[in-house]
């Protein structure tokens, strides 16, 4: 038994005694405390309970120690980003935001990125040497893989850049990229949803899209274009064209722009999408209706995902969840109709709890997971001894 797979049992925080470790992991307590030994050289493993030794005698309980390593999550959006810098069970220690724009290109925004991350470790009294990892969620389709954001609609000059390689010149540790949809599923899991293994983060705003997290696991397929819902066809859609050529499409109808289109085809006076959120929080019955049928288009492809992945929770997240109800109402209405009745039966329907920080805490929680997996800490261990 490796080193990892001692560390994997003291991975969910939970204070053991050696003797707990021994019988779960079948070892004899000389290997046990020898394993224990590489972690605690690493500082990942602690005494628990502050470590005050009585009488004499050490502490038997130890603990993973969450301040051991630090690492940064960056949410990258279209007009704005937000970093921060967090232990390793996911506890923001210092954030910070700005007004930024995405198209503005890499070199501006990751000068940015690199700068702030000096900030806050500089704030939090934190070396280089500490900084574990660099969780980055980018406003578009991203190869995770190579780190590179691949045709990206919104962000010109991003098309391939080898994100990772530049943020490395600065701080040489792992850096992971994933796209906003999936840090920002993997944010609410970690922050709100930790017991829930089979989850659909769907975001409701300009765009719509998915994070898909099945068996404890985000699922990103083959090229990480998993959860693109967006432009899947529903029958409303009919013969609407999109803005990504075709017609048909789900956000061609239920997307923020659609739904403030039709309501101003109606005779309603309203902005931006935040103001239909506004408009159907006052009670306007024709943004309450708009809402509710965007919610039934969301349904029929959020149906099919329950049928082929029989996920437990699904969170509406993205700026018009906060539409609240008409939006779940809609989307249930059509899920429990055509859905089997096993897939339905504990299957709830939520908004997101995260809200703005779902992304930033989502970038976190990534490169949490990279560092604490069982290949990281094995790799880190066996460089100690
Ligand atoms: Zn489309």
């Amino acid at each position: 038994m490796r080193t990892s797979d001692v560390f994997e049992l003291l991975r969910d925080g939970r204070p053991r005694t050696r003797a707990e470790l021994a019988d779960a992991s079948g070892l004899a307590r000389s290997t046990i405390a020898s394993r224990i030994d590489v972690l605690m050289r690493m500082g990942l493993v602690a005494p628990y309970g502050g470590g005050v030794s009585t009488g004499g005698r050490p502490p038997s309980l130890l603990a993973l120690n969450p301040r051991a390593w630090v690492v940064v999550g960056v949410d990258i959006g279209a007009t704005h980003a937000t970093a921060a810098l967090a232990d390793l069970s996911g506890t923001i220690l210092v954030e910070r935001r700005a007004d930024i724009d995405v198209a503005t290109g890499p070199d501006h925004v990751l000068g940015w990125v690199e700068e702030v991350v000096a900030e806050m470790l500089a704030d939090q009294e934190r070396t280089v040497s500490e900084l574990a990892a660099i969780g980055i969620g980018l406003p578009g389709p991203v190869e995770h893989d190579t780190g590179r954001a691949i045709n990206p609609p919104i962000m010109p000059g991003w098309h391939r850049y080898d994100v990772p390689a530049r943020v490395q010149r600065a701080f040489p540790v792992p850096v992971l990229i994933d796209n906003d949809v999936n840090i920002m599923a993997l944010g609410e899991q970690h922050a709100h949803l930790p017991d829930v293994d089979n989850l659909v983060f769907i975001k409701v705003s300009t765009g719509i899209g998915a994070g898909l997290i099945s068996g404890g696991e985000l699922q990103r397929g083959a090229q990480g274009t998993a959860g693109d819902l967006g432009h899947v066809r529903v029958s409303r859609a009919g013969d609407v064209t999109c803005r990504c050529g075709n017609q048909g499409c789900l956000e061609a109808v239920a997307a923020g722009p659609a739904i403030v289109e039709s309501l101003r085809r109606a005779g309603v006076e309203v902005g931006a999408g935040q103001d239909v959120v506004a408009l159907v929080q006052s009670g306007e019955p024709a943004a309450v209706q708009a809402m509710r049928q965007a919610g039934r288009d969301l349904g029929e492809v959020v149906a099919v995902l329950v049928n082929v992945i029989n996920p437990s929770v699904i969170v509406i997240g993205g700026s018009l969840a906060a539409a609240g109800e008409s939006l779940l109402a809609g989307i249930r209405e059509v899920v429990y109709q055509r859905s089997l009745p096993l897939a339905t039966e504990h299957l709830s329907i939520v908004t997101a709890q995260a809200g703005e920080r779902a992304g930033v805490l989502g970038a976190a929680a990534l490169a949490i997971g990279h560092v604490l997996s069982p290949d990281y800490i094995e790799a880190r261990s066996l460089a100690l001894v």
